[in-house]
């Protein structure tokens, strides 16, 4: 039995998935470049106050936060707008705007651990600070729409809603700011049960009226200002390419600082946690003690995204090993000659190994089959006398005499 195990919550991550993960990474980074947006770095803990006064007190229960060695209140972030809003009031409010920038990073949250729920996750996220336009809230929606279409992963159920329609419902109740901020939550959660616990019967009828059928509703969002935003928003989209987002007002997030326009963004596939993507515009620097500043964003839950990739048609193949270098005997030449050989492959950017185990060739064959090599590159004596390998191609099971100053061409092909 071993004696330790990972943290619950926690995984580990082998090659062949890392691989996978990296690809889908650099791929979102390359689409969110393509936008103009710039990536950025911040601490993997902050002071605790800092996610509190993001989102409320409540949050310190969810964290890992502590007193470290000099009596500091620090938590390990739980996600990543309110560090980049801090580094944002810290040092650029006065770049030019709109500030664009992403970031990809790992989160800790104290939560029961499930499917697609853990206490170490990772989140690819942007934000798009001080551009306060229906143009912008469309860039950073198409964004996401942009990266999810560019790693593949095309069944989706994009939800956009907007928290001005639910506040100006709200407002004609007689409420109070703490019943309407649980309203907000049971709307959230999809608790209509609860909802109509608590809403008086007129409210929730109209409601009921919105979240039921949104675009019959069409006819009655003159009557709310963010409802024709969002009709205009939808249309903006179309013409970035996207026409498969839907009106849902039961899109509330559970912040206060949202101040309009939020969005989810489903993967059905993945059954109860099947969110993958929360954002919406909101307001921050002020909180952190920055000029106000509106902001839109968003961030794509990473492992949630690389589990519905496995549930879909796309298959992303992590990376296999192009070539495996079989030195044969002892001569020294012949293992001299495998070393050349192998740092000119891999020189050339071709990925390359060799057996490093005294391997006969039997085994060795079956050590190459099990790591996925994709040609095998044997030199033996005779290889040695006529300054060539034979090389086998672990797919077709073909073999080939090639002289070794053609090595670099005939493995590239
Ligand atoms: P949030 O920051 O809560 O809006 O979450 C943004 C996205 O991160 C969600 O839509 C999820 O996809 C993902 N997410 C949130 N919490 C977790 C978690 N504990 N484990 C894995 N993914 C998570």
């Amino acid at each position: 039995m071993p004696e330790f195990q990972r943290p619950r919550g926690t995984r580990d991550f082998g090659p062949g998935e890392m691989a996978k993960r990296r690809f889908v990474e650099s791929n979102m980074r390359e689409t969110a470049s393509t936008f103009g947006f710039g990536e950025v770095m911040t601490p993997t803990f902050e002071s605790t106050d800092l996610f509190i006064a993001r989102s409320g007190e409540d949050i310190v229960n969810e964290m890992y936060a502590f007193e470290d060695k000099g009596g500091r209140n620090i938590a390990l972030r739980p996600e990543l707008t309110a560090s980049v809003m801090r580094f944002y009031v810290n040092e650029m409010q006065s770049l030019p705007k709109p500030v664009k920038l992403f970031y990809y990073g790992n989160m800790f949250r104290y939560e029961r651990p499930q499917a697609g729920r853990y206490r170490e996750f990772f989140q690819f996220g942007a934000e798009l600070i001080g551009a306060p336009s229906i143009e912008a809230d469309a860039e950073v929606i198409a964004l996401a729409l942009a990266s999810l279409k560019n790693i593949g992963l095309e069944e989706i159920v994009v939800r956009i809603g907007n928290l001005t329609i639910l506040k100006s419902v709200f407002d004609r109740t007689d409420l109070t700011e703490k019943a309407k901020k649980e309203c907000r939550r049971l709307i959230d959660k999809d608790d209509m049960d609860g909802l109509s616990k608590i809403m008086p019967e007129k409210a929730l009828n109209e409601l009921m009226m919105l979240f039921s059928s949104p675009e019959k509703s069409y006819e009655i969002l003159n009557n709310y200002e963010g409802g024709i935003y969002l009709l205009k928003l939808i249309k903006k989209l179309e013409a970035y390419g996207f026409d498969n987002c839907t009106i849902d007002y039961k899109v509330a997030r559970g912040l206060d600082y949202y101040t309009g326009m939020v969005f989810e963004i489903d993967a059905p596939s993945l059954g109860a946690e099947k969110q993958i993507c929360g954002g919406g515009a909101y307001k921050l620097a002020d909180l952190f003690g920055g000029q106000e500043v509106n902001s839109t964003g968003y961030a794509f839950g990473f492992d949630r995204i690389m589990l519905a990739l496995e549930n879909s048609d796309v298959k992303i193949s992590g990376k296999k090993l192009d070539a495996y270098i079989l030195p044969i005997g002892d001569n020294p030449n012949i293992k001299t000659d495998a070393i050349k050989i192998l740092m000119q492959l891999r020189d050339a950017g071709i990925s390359a190994d060799m057996d490093l185990m005294g391997r006969n060739m039997k085994k060795a064959m079956k050590y190459a089959n099990n790591i996925g090599a994709e040609k095998v590159i044997i030199i033996g004596e005779n290889e040695l006398a006529e300054e060539s390998v034979t090389v086998r191609d672990m797919t077709s099971g073909e073999q080939e005499l090639i002289s070794t100053s053609e090595i670099i061409q005939y493995i590239s092909k």
